[in-house]
């Protein structure tokens, strides 16, 4: 028979012996040593030992032979204290000389173990049994450490005056850059629905509501190719604020970060550096700098404009650029592992990697030939900032290539030669970015989303030739390389963001089809307002150490965008289609 559990199996103590307790929870492990038979009793605060032995009343010592791992089970008994304690158990104190045990539940043999320290088993297996897979530790930790987060979130958010206000999910498309979700209407035949990319537009209009405080721990969903680490549904920690300088935005932002970071692993966050996005470009190649270590990126374009070697002449030629960075101590990689690295800039466009290594005979390798005359070694040496020992490593080409094929291998180095210091988190701000940037058919798109202001001075820019030097008032935070929030003061004038449109070659039909809501709103009395998101999920995987945002998620999708759990998506019987006059083209 069911009953009320007393205790919990990781709360007690050596001050606990003696009482009677119950607790339930599952079988995490079954001895059998000659007649005595000890249970690990796992529930999520925990372990404890239950021992049957000789104390024990026959007919739960009877029930002890059946128990198998991960079984539910109801254990009453007495706390007593343990001759020799186990150090490793927070529990090790004590165990329970078990009066009564119940089989609460079996459970059919079990695809991997619940308990192993390594994971034995597939991902897509682990997938398909996430509620087995979410009962290890490692996930536990994450869920809970998640949790932490957004509740410490949500009281700082309180503290500061903030509103927690839902938004739709069936609703119009919010352009965020990626592909709608689209749900078909039954009630309207031939309409749909899209889910959020984010609620940017309907915090904005909260702003116009006069609501000047709102935050929502939100759903989002982008149909997008998902790289490794993207979920086609994801949670954002959404704000929005009216009357805000950009400042004000950010220090409310790093309330948020220090609240969460604070909650889950007792580090406070220092000062957060501020980076303009031309400057993070130019020294770590990336939008999204990992302040961790050194290795920073030298311009050498004019150094070497006189440089006759081909890769370099015709990179210069083309309107390229030429960039370096020192691996410090790199002289005694081998050959193989710079072909790697070779490899590796080669998939962000690059041709191809320059080095040399700084010797006892100067300058060794291909980089050599690529000084330009009257430049010795020393001379490069001291203009890259290398000393004997060191490898130097030089891109030349197209700045959209050696930007991110250098920044990612400034990070890739880190990482295999082990620079980066552990339990550190380095937090900065990207400022200033441009406004637009141009996609592959060379069209200008919002660099952000279009609903950000240029900054006021650049706003009779908009359609012009110098569309590509509009600046916004767009922020990012970054932690350790990775970006983990965005945001942007928006534009609060209807003749503005209908200018925007325009220089985004959005013509006044789709203007008041697709925004016609959003321009009726900054037509009646919009407040100046700015806001942010962060990414929960990639939040939440920086704090815990997880590899995969999956990790960091209780029912994720895989990379194809699939919940092997569920089987979803999968497809549906006709009859629900003719319902909603929808006709499939697939056979
Ligand atoms: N809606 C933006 C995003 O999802 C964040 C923001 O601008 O507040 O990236």
């Amino acid at each position: 028979m069911l009953e009320r559990r007393t205790h919990t199996a990781g709360e007690l103590r050596a001050t606990h012996a003696g009482a009677d307790v119950i607790v339930q929870g599952w079988a995490q492990n079954v001895r059998d040593r000659g007649g005595v038979v000890f249970i690990v009793l796992r529930d999520r605060y925990g372990t404890v030992q239950v021992t049957l032995d000789e104390r024990s009343p026959e007919a739960a010592r009877e029930t002890a032979k059946k128990v198998a791992q991960e079984y539910v089970l109801q254990v009453r008994g007495t706390v007593v204290e343990r001759f020799k304690p186990n150090e490793d158990m927070a529990t090790g104190a004590i165990e329970i000389v078990a009066k009564d045990l119940e089989i609460l539940s079996s459970t059919k043999p079990l695809p991997f173990s619940v308990s192993a320290a390594q994971v034995d088993a597939h991902e897509e297996t682990r997938l398909r049994y996430r509620f087995l897979d979410l009962r290890r530790a490692q996930l536990q930790h994450n869920l809970i450490a998640r949790h932490k987060a957004t509740h410490a979130a949500r009281q700082a958010f309180d503290a500061m005056g903030f509103l927690e206000i839902e938004t739709p999910i069936l609703t119009k498309a919010t352009p965020e850059g990626a592909r709608d979700y689209l749900v078909p209407s039954r009630v309207h035949p031939g309409q749909w629905y899209a889910l959020p990319q984010s609620p940017q537009l309907f915090k904005q209009l909260l702003m116009v509501s006069g609501f000047d405080r709102y935050y929502q721990i939100a759903r989002c969903f982008r149909d997008e190719d998902l790289r490794a680490d993207r979920q086609p549904e994801f949670t954002q920690i959404d704000l929005e604020v009216s009357f805000p300088t950009r400042d004000v935005i950010m220090e409310i932002t790093e309330r948020i970060v220090a609240a969460m970071w604070k909650a889950v692993l007792g580090v406070e966050v220092g000062e957060v550096q501020r980076i303009g996005f031309h400057e993070a470009i130019a020294r770590f190649g990336l939008d999204a700098p990992d302040l961790r270590f050194g290795m920073e990126h030298v311009d050498l374009t004019e150094a070497f404009a006189a440089s006759t070697f081909p890769p370099v002449a015709q990179a210069l030629a083309d309107g390229g650029i030429v960039k370096a960075f020192v691996v410090p101590g790199g002289a005694e990689a081998s050959r193989k592992v710079i072909d790697g690295w070779t490899a590796f800039v080669r998939t962000y466009g690059l041709g191809g990697l320059m080095w040399g290594k700084l010797g006892d005979d100067g300058l060794s390798g291909p980089l050599g030939k690529a000084l330009p005359e009257g430049m010795g070694p020393d001379a490069f040496a001291a203009l890259v900032g290398a000393s004997h020992g060191d490898l130097v490593l030089v891109g030349a080409g197209a700045a959209s290539a050696v930007h991110p094929g250098l920044g990612r291998l400034r990070v890739a180095i880190a990482k295999e030669r082990d620079m980066i210091p552990a339990d550190t988190y380095v937090f900065c701000w990207v400022l200033d970015f441009p406004m637009f940037e141009r996609d592959d058919d060379g069209n200008w798109q919002a660099m952000h989303h279009p609903f950000t202001s240029p900054i006021p001075e650049h706003i009779p820019w908009l359609g012009t030739d110098k569309m590509g030097e509009v600046l916004t008032n767009a922020y990012d935070i970054v932690c350790n390389g990775q970006e983990i929030g965005g945001g942007s003061i928006r534009i609060h004038s209807a003749e503005v963001q209908q200018k925007v449109f325009e220089a985004l070659r959005i013509g006044p039909d789709e203007q008041q089809d697709r925004f016609g809501f959003l321009l009726e709103a900054l037509a009646h009395g919009a407040p100046p307002h700015g806001g942010l998101a962060f990414g929960l999920d990639r939040c939440v995987s920086i704090l815990t150490g997880a590899d995969s945002l999956r990790d960091v998620i209780a029912f994720p999708k895989t990379t194809s965008a699939q919940c092997l759990l569920t089987d979803a998506p999968s497809s549906v019987p006709q009859a629900d289609l003719d319902v909603l006059k929808v006709r499939s083209t697939v056979p």
